[in-house]
């Protein structure tokens, strides 16, 4: 029984980012199983997860064929490590097909078992490259508020969630924040494209306050995703790309939620234009079948590591279950042209959902790409107005009534995220809209009553 169930959950199983009394107050949901784009709860609800778990089940649920890949791997070789001149074919074919997939000149793959790890390779390999150039005051990481890049203590130094690094001594010494292209926010009277250009140019005025020789590189996601989905204005990463060429800093691009088709391409870095050095994938690349992530790194970068020993590696890169299943998620993707999916059917019928929930009197417009959006929740549309009460309530009791109508949707402060599985459907989509307009209608009246 459901009731049994979360009792013995609330008693043993400590959440990421939930607390006890949360949990008191009502029990976690419990997911028993999912297929397509749909979870199945203990009570027999039908979820529609407009999140694809944590932005990552791109190709949907159930996919017995991916069970089966697995349960083979399994079978003829559950697990070996790639340390000291070691391999297996799953890591040689996964490492293989990433570096068909991606941009030009970016060749080479270092895996890890989660984009967390992921980041914290790059922390090191980008300052054992410049120490191997001869440049090793070349270690300052310039990084963005708000942006998120994991939980270890590398990576979620890298971050810029205050929150996080007020807890366990983050961000450990070297890493910086600037300012993210959040325009809605924070861009006042600026346009978008003043303000994109406004936020790039701090990074040129971080470097020269640190000194070129002492910067390593500067890591961003294409996409804000955790931050609230910032679509950043046109005019920001163009600028950003200029910056690192001019300085001969190293740009990393994280695409643990932009790559494997949430952008509408392989990688968000092609959706924008971006030229990375390194590249850190995880979630979609095996749509959370199994734990994996990587760095994707560019020929030079890693000839130059590969010329040295890098002593560093987790006991599961390139996990040879991990590694195939992640494969077969990339099969899947091209053989069922997902990505043509999600830029010519979902993505734009997604669009013309959002857009058509802006007219929502708690809406304050609506911000898409490919297929994952957000929502800023306002009191007054037009001065883009935070809310009076405290930050976040109104996008919690959002997130709630989303539940309460069987949908998932996220909320990051008072804007709601959407980030669906990449095979959605069309009529699915309307779905979703159905229930979350209902979903607002409901916040709207709940928060009115309540003042
Ligand atoms: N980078 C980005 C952009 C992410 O969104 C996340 C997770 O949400 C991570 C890194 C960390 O990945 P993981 O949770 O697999 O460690």
């Amino acid at each position: 029984p459901t009731a049994e169930l979360q009792a013995i959950d609330a008693a043993h199983h400590m959440h990421p980012f939930t607390t006890n009394d949360e949990l008191a107050e009502q029990g976690a949901r419990v997911i028993t199983r999912a297929k397509g784009v749909f979870l199945t709860d203990s009570e027999g609800n039908e979820i529609l997860d407009g999140m694809a778990g944590l932005w990552c089940v791109n190709i949907g649920y159930g996919r017995t064929e991916m069970a089966e890949v697995a349960a083979r791997q399994m079978a003829e070789l559950p697990y070996y490590n790639t340390f000291f001149k070691t391999t297996h074919v799953p890591a040689i074919a996964l490492s293989q097909e990433i570096a068909r997939l991606a941009p030009e000149g970016m060749n080479n793959v270092f895996f890890a078992g989660s984009g967390s790890e992921a980041n914290d390779t790059n922390i090191r390999m980008v300052r054992t490259y410049w120490a191997e150039k001869g440049k090793p005051s070349k270690s300052h990481i310039i990084s963005r508020k708000n942006a998120y890049h994991g939980s270890s203590m590398g990576s979620g130094s890298l971050g810029g969630m205050d929150y996080m690094h007020a807890q366990g001594g983050m961000p450990i010494p070297g890493i910086h924040h600037i300012g993210q292209p959040d325009w809605w926010a924070e861009g006042g009277d600026m346009t978008p494209e003043e303000f994109g250009l406004a936020r790039a140019r701090e990074l040129e005025a971080k470097i020269e306050e640190l000194g070129e020789d002492n910067v390593a590189a500067f890591i961003a996601e294409p996409v804000q995703g955790a931050g609230g989905v910032i679509i950043p204005p046109e005019t920001y990463w163009p600028e950003i790309q200029r910056i690192c060429d001019k300085y001969e800093i190293l740009l990393i691009a994280d695409e643990v939620i932009c790559g494997f088709g949430r952008t509408g391409n392989w990688f968000g870095s092609q959706t924008f234009g971006i030229r990375p050095h390194i590249m850190t994938i995880a979630k979609g690349l095996s749509s959370g079948y199994q734990p994996i992530g990587g760095s994707v790194v560019c020929d030079e970068v890693a000839s130059v590591i590969g010329a040295t020993e890098f002593n560093h590696g987790y006991t599961y890169s390139g996990h040879p279950v991990a590694s195939a299943v992640a494969l077969k998620n990339l099969q899947i993707l091209q053989d069922e042209n997902i990505l043509d999916h999600v830029r010519n059917t979902a993505g734009p019928a997604f669009r013309a959902g959002l857009e058509g929930l802006a007219d929502h009197p708690l809406v304050g417009g609506a911000s898409v790409i490919g297929l994952m959006g957000s929502l800023p929740l306002t009191p007054h549309k037009e001065s883009r107005a935070k809310f009076a009460g405290e930050a976040g309530a109104i996008g919690l009791m959002c997130r709630e009534r989303c539940f309460a109508n069987n949908l998932v949707m996220r909320h990051v402060g008072d804007r709601m995220v959407v980030s669906p599985p990449l095979v959605i459907t069309p009529d699915e989509i309307n779905i979703f809209m159905d229930r979350a307009r209902k979903a607002l209608d409901e916040t709207w009246q709940k928060a009115d009553k309540e003042g």
